[in-house]
């Protein structure tokens, strides 16, 4: 239906004209440039192709939440390959130069290539690798901490988060929520109404913390949209890279900063009994904690990127039909243990435990890595204009909020990501920023 409402033809025709008028501003060219892509998009795909997908990712995502569940690849394998080869084939639809990955990543981050994730995933896996070797091998941040398992009164839980959250000047109850859901999201109903999920697991309290403060960077995009954009197709954040370096700005950068847990400190102590035995410093090291793991959603910010190399890998290899499904387990676990040193004892904390490609989003892990590519990259520069820590400590976040307005969050979707990124920092997707930050955080 999505389709056909997009391909009518007195739609596609205005469009068209739109594209041929010359003195168009900025917004007006992101406007015929965004509705020019869904077409092109559409038009490529035939509905055969779209219905199928859509009808094999459904089950497939049913049947994979019961595989995880009972630890049994051999359910979801089928699935795994139909999806891979659909991808495949709308992957062909689409039309590639290169390489077929290159018309899926297209669809998540526009303009992004296969050449361009190589050039970032090789150096970065090496440099990773080092500094996890030499992270691991000093003693300045611990692998575990006590508070990683210890439960927590979720009605306490709550009320930390609330206070966090009016803390960042959120505007709940106004312009955004905060619900609950498994798996926490940010959801933009327009730019009026942007709300936010997290969740409750009982124990770790860090998790459900940094959720509400990683969906608030997600959400504050949204809210900082020119409302001039409101209710254009240019009224939502350009891509899922840009999108998760919002995120991961205010999660990681912000959000498991000293400075951070120092103001929020009081808060803790005053809502959530079991920090009470805790220091400031303390609650800073399990917010830091660094050790190779199973699971990417659970990883610290010096592994993570390593569980994107490995899916990205994988990905490549089962699109091109140089793996098939039946070898992807053995892969996996090759993988890990080259990336990691560690290899899982089963299915449900290896290969099956994301929903993604049980959704049929192929192509989209690497936005992860650009999401952290992206909050580095901004911390840096940002810190060339403002004093970024001191405006933690005094609880100045607006002047943050502003920066990040002025330089992406307004735009929306008005120019692509490359483009968005050249005007803010004068050059693209960059891998030193975040070595730079993993060094001067946890090796200096
Ligand atoms: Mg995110």
């Amino acid at each position: 239906m999505r389709q056909q409402l997009l391909l009518r033809p007195e739609f596609v025709e205005l469009v068209d004209k739109a594209s041929g008028i010359e003195d168009l501003n900025d917004y007006e060219r992101g406007v015929v440039r965004v509705l020019q892509r869904s077409i092109k998009i559409a038009k490529a795909l035939p509905p055969w192709l779209i219905a199928e997908y859509a009808k094999t990712t459904q089950e497939a995502t049913v049947v994979w939440r019961e595989a995880k569940a009972k630890n049994n690849y051999e359910l979801f394998k089928p699935y795994l390959s139909k999806i891979m080869d659909l991808a495949r084939k709308a992957a062909d639809y689409l039309g590639w130069d290169e390489h077929p990955y290159d018309a899926l990543l297209d669809l998540y981050e526009e303009g992004l290539k296969t050449r361009d994730i190589d050039r970032i995933l090789d150096p970065l896996e090496k440099e990773l690798k080092r500094i996890v070797d030499k992270v691991l091998s000093g003693s300045k941040y611990p692998r575990e901490h006590p508070l990683e398992k210890t439960r927590y009164n979720v009605e306490e839980m709550k009320k930390v988060n609330y206070e966090i959250l009016k803390l960042l000047d959120y505007p709940l109850g106004t312009r955004g929520r905060l619900d609950v859901s498994p798996h926490p999201f940010t959801i933009n109903m327009g730019v009026y109404d942007v709300r936010i999920t997290t969740r409750y697991e009982g124990f770790d309290f860090k998790r459900s913390l940094l959720a509400v403060v990683h969906e608030y960077g997600h959400a504050l995009y949204e809210l900082q949209i020119d409302e001039k954009l409101a209710m254009t197709p240019l009224a939502s954040g350009v891509s899922s890279g840009v999108h998760e370096g919002q995120s991961r700005f205010w999660e990681n950068i912000i959000g498991r900063s000293r400075e951070f847990v120092e103001i929020i400190y009081p808060i803790l102590r005053e809502n959530l009994s079991i920090v009470r035995d805790y220091s400031v410093e303390d609650i800073y090291y399990y917010f830091n904690t660094v050790r190779p793991s199973l699971i990417r959603t659970e990883a610290d910010e010096v592994t993570y990127n390593l569980h994107i190399i490995l899916r990205t890998r994988l990905e490549k290899l089962m699109l091109t039909g140089e793996v098939k499904a039946d070898d992807l387990p053995e892969l996996w676990n090759e993988y890990m243990e080259k990336l990691l040193g560690i290899k899982p004892k089963n299915y449900s904390e290896g290969i099956l435990q994301d929903i993604h490609w049980s959704g049929g989003s192929i192509g989209y892990f690497p936005t992860y890595t650009l999401g952290n590519l992206i909050a580095t990259q901004m911390k840096y520069h940002m810190r060339r204009d403002i004093d970024v820590y001191n405006a933690i400590l005094n609880k100045d976040f607006k002047t943050i909020r502003e920066w990040q307005k002025e330089k992406i969050h307004r735009w929306g979707s008005t120019y692509p990501p490359k483009e968005l990124l050249k005007k803010a920092f004068n050059e693209e997707y960059e891998t030193k920023y975040l070595i730079k930050h993993l060094e001067e955080k946890y090796l200096s």
